[in-house]
């Protein structure tokens, strides 16, 4: 039987124009690892039994939950938008998603930094600095945490707005070529993580260009 938990949402704010933050009770005992994800339904007659899979961002030994959530239409994420503090949600247990298996890069497009986020936040900041991050956004609103990033990879922290000219920023889509020319090493481990045509083209480029499938953690 799937051990289901009620909790109570305890704030929500905005992240981004489409992506908000809630922060939500922990059930006692609760466990889980940087970079998994949960299934969450609302807790109403109507929309208990629609689960979605979203991640947890806040670090395993705090005592709330986090979870970022971007709205699409015409969906639940778009009525678990419509929340407030003090309505509720239903959690799953855990499940595996992502794991640190070492230093790395982290490709990322959109929410697909949410892992990432979840375990950059649970290592040691001295661990995170040796990592390398791409994250690709379609513009400079889109950038989730885009200050928590810089500060805790500094400029191992790359942003790539792919429909946005800006300073500082990249003006690239993610392939082959770019992956050519930005990275040096293959022969670290690639988390990879964004919408599904993303995905698939980073992981191909990667293959590609000579890294071990087994080096490739992607989702
Ligand atoms: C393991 C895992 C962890 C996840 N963690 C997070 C997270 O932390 N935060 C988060 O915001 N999302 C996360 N997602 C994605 C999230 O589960 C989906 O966005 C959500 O299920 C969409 O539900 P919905 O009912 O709103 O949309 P649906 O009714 O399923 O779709 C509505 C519309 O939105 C489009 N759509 C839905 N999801 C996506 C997407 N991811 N990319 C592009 N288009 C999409 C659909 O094509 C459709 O047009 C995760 C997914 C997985 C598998």
């Amino acid at each position: 039987m799937i051990n289901e938990h009620v909790v109570k949402i305890l704030k929500v704010d905005f992240e981004t124009h489409n992506v908000k933050k809630f922060i939500v009770e922990k059930p006692e005992n609760f466990i889980f690892k940087g970079g998994q994800a949960t299934n969450v339904s609302i807790n109403s007659l109507r929309f208990r039994n629609e689960k979605r899979p979203f991640t947890f961002t806040s670090r395993p030994e705090e005592n709330v939950l986090e979870f970022i959530i971007k709205k699409y239409p015409n969906g639940i994420t778009e009525k678990i938008h419509e929340l407030k503090a003090g309505d509720e949600l239903i959690i799953d247990g855990n499940f595996g998603y992502f794991e640190y298996k070492g230093e790395g890069i982290f490709i990322a497009g959109g929410t697909g930094i949410n892992p990432f986020l979840g375990i950059f936040r649970s290592l040691e900041p001295e661990k995170v600095v040796k990592n390398k991050l791409f994250f690709f956004n379609k513009t400079h609103k889109d950038i989730i945490c885009e200050r928590e990033l810089s500060e805790m990879l500094g400029n191992n922290a790359v942003f790539s707005l792919t429909e946005e000219k800006r300073k500082g920023y990249l003006n690239k889509r993610a392939s082959k070529a770019f992956l050519k020319k930005e990275l040096t090493d293959f022969s670290k481990y690639f988390y990879v993580c964004g919408p599904p045509g993303f995905v698939e083209i980073v992981k191909k480029s990667l293959i590609e260009l000579g890294v071990n499938k087994d080096k490739i953690i992607a989702g």
